[in-house]
C-alpha cells in the first residue's frame, strides 16, 4: 500500500504531493494510495550528526543490541530519522536495517591516546599504532572513523594533542585509504589546528577554533558539528578538575566562554554546521530540537539554515536522500511552520520512518 502525503515540503513555500512506495519517494502520483499527512509542514526528519547508541547513560560501554535500540528509539520519538554514532565501544553492524530504528551512519571505535581518553571507550594507541588502527576501524563502521585529537594530559595539567602532527595527518589519510570519512573530536586550540590542516572531514565541538582555520574549513568544505549541548557542560567539568589542574579548569571555561562567537563566524564564513548533540555517556538522547534552539538563539543561525543542519543537508552529507524523487522514506510533519518559530520541532505531530507510520 502507498502513502500520499501532500504539505509544504520545506524549505519550499508551495504546498506538494508525495508518495511513499515501500522505502521510497516518488513525485509521480501513485493511484489509490492512502492520503496520510494533508497540511502541515514536512521534513525527511531530523538528524543527530554527532551521539553515541553504543555509550549507556554514565558512561559506561552497552552490553547488548537492546540497549543500543532503546536510546536510537528516544531520538527517533523526537522525530529524529538519521543518527551518525561518533564513536561506540559496542559495535552493533546488525542494527544498519533494522525496519523501525533511524538511518545509521557508524564510526567504529574512538581512536585515542593511552591511558588519557574515558575510560572502556576507546581503542588506546601510541603513535606508531595510529594509522593502523584507524584502518582497522574504518572497518568496523560503515563510512566514518572517530579519532581523538585531544584530552587532558594530567602530566602538563591542561588539554594537549593526542599525537603529534605527523601521526595525526597519516591517521586522516588512513581514513581516507580505507575509504571512511575521518571525524576529529577536538576542544584545544593546537589539535584542531593539526586536524583542519590535515584536512579531517569533520571537526566535532571545535571549541579552539581561529578565524583563520574557520576560513581554510570554509574552503575546504571541512564540517563543523559544534554540539552546543555539550560545550555548555564545561562549567562542570572544570568545576571537578579545578583542585588539582587549575589552568585545565580555566581553559574548558574561557573556551565555552568563547564558543558561541566560534560557531557565529564559522556559519558566517560559510563553513557546513551539522546538529549534533554528543547524547550518551553524559547528554540525554532526544535533545536534537534543543541543540537547533542553540544554534539558532547563541550562534546566530537564521531558522531555515538550522532546519538544513538538522534535516535535508545533513542527510545529504551523510548519504541518506531525503524527500526527492527515489529518496528515503522517512519523514516528519510539524503542524506551524519552524522558520517562523523553531521550537515546533520538539513535537512532531507525525513521524514516518521507512514507508511506516510510527505517530
Ligand atoms: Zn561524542
Amino acid at each position: 500500500m502507498a502513502l500520499h502525503v501532500r504539505g509544504v515540503l520545506l524549505p519550499d513555500d508551495e504546498v506538494r504531493d508525495l508518495w511513499l512506495v515501500g522505502d521510497r519517494v516518488t513525485f509521480e502520483p501513485v493511484h489509490g494510495a492512502e492520503t496520510v499527512v494533508d497540511g502541515g509542514f514536512v521534513l525527511p526528519g531530523l538528524t543527530d550528526a554527532h551521539c553515541h547508541i553504543g555509550i549507556a547513560r554514565g558512561g559506561a560501554p552497552i552490553t547488548s543490541l537492546d540497549q543500543a535500540r532503546e536510546l536510537a528509539r528516544v531520538d527517533r520519538d523526537a522525530g529524529v530519522l538519521a543518527i551518525r554514532d561518533a564513536g561506540s565501544p559496542y559495535p552493533y553492524p546488525e542494527l544498519d536495517d533494522e525496519p523501525d530504528l533511524p538511518r545509521l551512519a557508524r564510526a567504529g571505535r574512538h581512536v585515542a591516546p593511552p591511558k588519557r581518553y574515558l575510560r572502556d571507550i576507546g581503542v588506546e594507541v601510541g603513535a606508531g599504532e595510529v594509522a593502523a588502527t584507524v584502518a582497522e576501524q574504518a572497518g568496523a563502521g560503515n563510512g566514518w572513523v572517530k579519532l581523538v585529537g585531544d584530552w587532558i594530559d594530567r602530566g602538563i595539567g591542561d588539554l594537549a594533542p593526542a599525537w603529534d602532527e605527523e601521526t595525526m595527518t597519516a591517521a586522516v589519510e588512513a581514513a581516507h585509504a580505507a575509504g571512511a570519512r575521518a571525524a576529529v573530536h577536538t576542544f584545544s586550540e593546537s589539535a584542531v589546528e593539526i586536524m583542519v590542516r590535515a584536512g579531517v572531514d569533520s571537526v566535532e565541538h571545535g571549541t579552539g577554533l581561529s578565524l583563520d582555520l574557520i576560513d581554510l574549513m570554509a574552503r575546504q568544505g571541512t564540517a563543523l558539528v559544534p554540539t552546543m549541548i555539550n560545550i555548555r557542560t564545561f562549567g562542570g567539568i572544570a568545576d571537578q578538575a579545578r583542585a588539582k589542574f587549575p589552568g585545565y579548569a580555566d581553559h574548558m571555561l574561557a573556551l565555552r566562554d568563547r564558543f558561541p562567537e566560534v560557531v557565529r563566524s564559522a556559519y558566517e564564513a560559510g563553513v557546513p554546521i551539522y546538529v549534533g548533540t554528543d547524547a550518551g555517556g553524559g547528554i540525554d538522547h532526544g535533545l536534537a530540537a534543543e541543540e537547533m534552539l542553540l544554534l539558532h538563539e547563541q550562534a546566530g543561525l537564521a531558522p531555515v539554515d538550522v532546519l538544513a543542519a538538522a534535516s535535508w543537508r545533513a542527510r545529504e552529507w551523510l548519504g541518506f536522500p531525503g524527500l526527492v524523487e527515489g529518496g528515503l522514506a522517512d519523514l516528519t510533519v510539524y503542524p506551524e511552520d519552524p522558520r517562523r518559530d523553531l521550537r515546533i520541532v520538539r513535537t512532531p505531530a507525525r513521524i514516518i520512518l521507512r514507508g511506516h507510520i510510527l505517530r
